[in-house]
């Protein structure tokens, strides 16, 4: 078993300020896979102490975004020489099957790092306008300290879209990881080290949700990145509405996939699937709604429950698992419960519904179809972070678009179609953050976020970089030549 008695914090790793631990438990075996140091309000202050004085008197806000990038550049080649270790570890830590974490949960996580070293070389920090009175310059300066907050399904990637952006904008972090995967943020906090990412840049302290919100309320963190439920966001939006400290969410989804009635429904599940149930259904960007037209509702729905039963059930360090357990016992009460509760308002289940009777420990549910639902249903309309989907019929397209927008959330989706200027046209009309036509993508260069109760704000692409920067004008005497 893993042992991790200290956090790292002001470039050290050092002794918590508690005896307190975090047993991480495995969500295959039910067992103990290590003991990691819990981090508590004490830790959170000294992190956030050692982030202030690494911004407001240390190197990492002066240097220039080239060097910033040469740094981050060595950090992408420390994380890419752990790659494995790193994908064997989060599907150790929360049962992610090992070919989706070496793909989505390390490489995408690499990708996203790479993006922002390109980034920082090529954004323009400042530009010079013609002012009224003078030449204006307009600066574009780092936010501050950053508290990030983040959820267990994508420790990395999701960790990586903030940190990435901070650091190239030359932005201090404290980190905050899930109690439930903290074993990725500690070879993180190794590779920060090794890449020569100076003291204080970086700090991180595992701990839960009370731990996390003195972090939200410390008065000397400039901005929250949060990732998580919409519950816990509306929270933290308060607390930050309070203090006028900046604040981006990205929450919960429940995201439409429309099978228009001329798609070819072979090449539609084929990209549908990994979309619909990808991450064991631990997803935001889930398709977890399929909204099928009624003239084709009971072909769709066969061809559905066909893939839903070839997607392979198993132990998650298996290469042939497609999709393994749910992160903890209390997940799969609630995924159970949304079960129940389709049951009782009346959708049938086409397959799945309960647990792998092959699986003998572990918090495995069968992945399971709902048909005949109605957008109205609970299972339609709240999260479950589950293998669980719900075929949706519809009338014509006009119909499921409605459908489709008849959500508190908006943060992904897809059209499935022959016509792909169709399928343009049902893009521009669905009130969501990210959508693909035919496939299920998400953009780098571009914005990623949510609409509604999805979130605020938006993570990569430019505007994910200008989330961590506080726009400044300068302005400057007529005739004055800048240099
Ligand atoms: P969660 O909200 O319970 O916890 C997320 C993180 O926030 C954890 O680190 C937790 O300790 C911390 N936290 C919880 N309450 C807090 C509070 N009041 N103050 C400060 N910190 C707090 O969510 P979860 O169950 O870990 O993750 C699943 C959720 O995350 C789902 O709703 C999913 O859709 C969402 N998610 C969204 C995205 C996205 O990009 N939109 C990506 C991944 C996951």
């Amino acid at each position: 078993m893993q042992v991790h008695e200290r956090l790292f914090i002001g470039g050290d790793w050092v002794a918590p300020s508690t005896a307190a631990t975090i047993d991480v438990v495995s969500p295959h075996s039910e067992e103990v896979i290590a003991r990691v140091a819990e981090g508590r309000e004490a830790d959170v202050d000294r992190a956030v102490a050692a982030a202030r004085e690494a911004f407001d008197h240390g190197p990492w806000p002066r240097m220039t975004p080239a060097e910033r990038a040469d740094v981050m550049a060595a950090l992408l080649g420390a994380l890419q020489a752990r790659a494995d270790e790193l994908a064997v570890t989060i599907t150790q830590e929360m049962g992610a099957p090992i070919s989706f974490s070496h793909m989505a949960q390390v490489m995408a996580s690499c990708m996203v790092l790479d993006y922002y070293v390109r980034l920082a070389r090529e954004y323009r920090f400042e530009d010079v306008r013609a002012g009224m009175l003078g030449p204006c310059l307009v600066r574009r300066e780092p936010v501050g300290v950053a508290g990030c907050i983040v959820p267990w399904n994508v420790p990395l990637f999701v960790t990586v879209l903030k940190l990435g952006a901070a650091l190239a904008a030359g932005a201090t972090v404290v980190l905050k990881p899930a109690p439930e995967t903290p074993l990725d943020a500690i070879i993180l906090a190794e590779a920060l080290a090794a890449a020569g990412v100076p003291k204080g840049v970086v700090n991180i302290v595992p701990a839960g949700r009370e731990v996390g919100e003195h972090l939200v309320r410390h008065p000397r963190v400039d901005k929250i990145a949060f990732t998580g439920s919409t519950a816990a966001g509306r929270k933290i939006a308060s607390i930050c509405g309070e203090q006028l400290k900046r604040v981006t969410l990205e929450l919960g989804g429940k995201s439409a996939a429309i099978i228009l009635d001329d798609a070819d429904l072979g090449a539609t599940l084929a990209g549908l699937m990994p979309g619909a149930l990808m991450n064991n259904g631990q997803a935001c960007v889930a398709q977890t709604r399929i909204l099928a037209s009624r003239a084709r509702y009971d072909e769709v729905c066969d061809a559905i429950v066909g893939a839903v039963r070839a997607w392979t059930v198993g132990d998650p360090m298996d290469p042939a698992t497609l999709c393994g357990p749910l992160v903890a016992s209390r997940q799969r009460d609630r995924v159970e419960g949304y079960i129940a509760a389709g049951r009782k308002e009346g959708a049938r289940i086409a397959c799945g519904g309960g647990r792998p009777a092959a699986m003998k420990t572990g918090w495995y549910v069968e992945p399971t179809v709902f048909v005949n639902v109605d957008n109205r249903m609970q299972i339609a309309q709240e999260e479950i972070f589950g293998p669980v989907l719900a075929v949706i019929p519809y009338d014509d397209e006009g119909d499921a678009l409605r459908i489709a927008n008849e959500s508190d959330y908006g943060l992904s989706g897809s059209v499935w179609t022959a016509d792909v200027d169709r399928g343009l046209a049902v893009a521009r009309a669905v009130r969501t953050g990210t959508y693909t036509v035919n496939g299920f993508a998400m953009e780098f260069g571009a914005p990623f976020g949510g609409f509604k109760c999805s979130g605020i704000g938006r993570e990569l692409g430019p505007e994910g970089l200008e989330a961590y920067l506080e726009p400044k004008q300068i302005n400057l005497p007529m005739g004055y030549e800048l240099r």
